[in-house]
């Protein structure tokens, strides 16, 4: 291998002259550019970095260029994100109170659902535009999160006193009963009525 000349990373390769991933391995593969592999500059711990010769870059480019942009596996992973991208733009309403459009968040379940078709677009985008205004534009986030102190710290109160874990749980839910569910219901009321004075139900 000639080590002589100028060698550049191969993401710096990819920006300066409009490469794709795809690209640049063929090319190593196809013998047109030379490419050895180095410590990664960022962890040490991570992938290797790709150094490329940049005189093969620059004597190849336009038979680069020529080659296929994305494999047959990119292509086929950049359509499922269209298709995500376009589900989540189908499933976003504007929000009112906040003043801006709102989208599904990533790792929702009612985005999920839909996704798989398990759900209508009308009925995930139903749940969706409740679950905003439930966290967003009521107390329920408050309201849980103070349930959860309250439970913690007697949890942690009982500890000292010397019960064992199993013992302080159960005092606990006796108590103070979890009713996270409970307040989701009478938070999701809440939100649908905000929803109905917002004229998007
Ligand atoms: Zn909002």
């Amino acid at each position: 291998m000639d080590l002589s000349g100028e060698w550049k990373y191969k993401t710096t390769i990819k920006r300066m002259y409009g490469l794709t991933e795809n690209q640049i391995k063929t090319a190593i593969r196809m013998g047109l550019v030379e490419a050895k592999e180095v410590r990664n500059p960022y962890y040490s711990s991570g992938p290797p970095a790709v150094l490329l010769k940049v005189s093969d870059v620059e004597a190849n480019l336009s038979k680069i260029k020529s080659l296929p942009k994305y494999s047959e596996e990119e292509k086929a992973r950049r359509k499922l994100y269209r298709e995500r991208s376009r589900l989540r733009d189908e499933l976003e309403f504007y929000c009112p109170r906040c003043g801006k459009r709102i989208r599904a968040m990533r790792g929702s379940e009612m985005f999920e659902a839909c996704f798989e078709g398990e759900v209508s677009k009308e009925e995930a985008r139903r749940v969706l535009m409740i679950a905003h205004y439930r966290h967003e534009h009521t107390d329920y986030d408050a309201k849980r999160r103070a349930l959860k102190e309250k439970r913690y710290k007697l949890y942690r109160r009982l500890r000292e006193d010397g019960y064992d874990y199993e013992t302080a749980w159960m005092i606990v839910d006796d108590e103070i009963p979890d009713v996270t569910e409970e307040l989701k219901k009478t938070y999701n009321k809440k939100a649908v009525e905000l929803l109905k004075e917002d004229g998007l139900l």
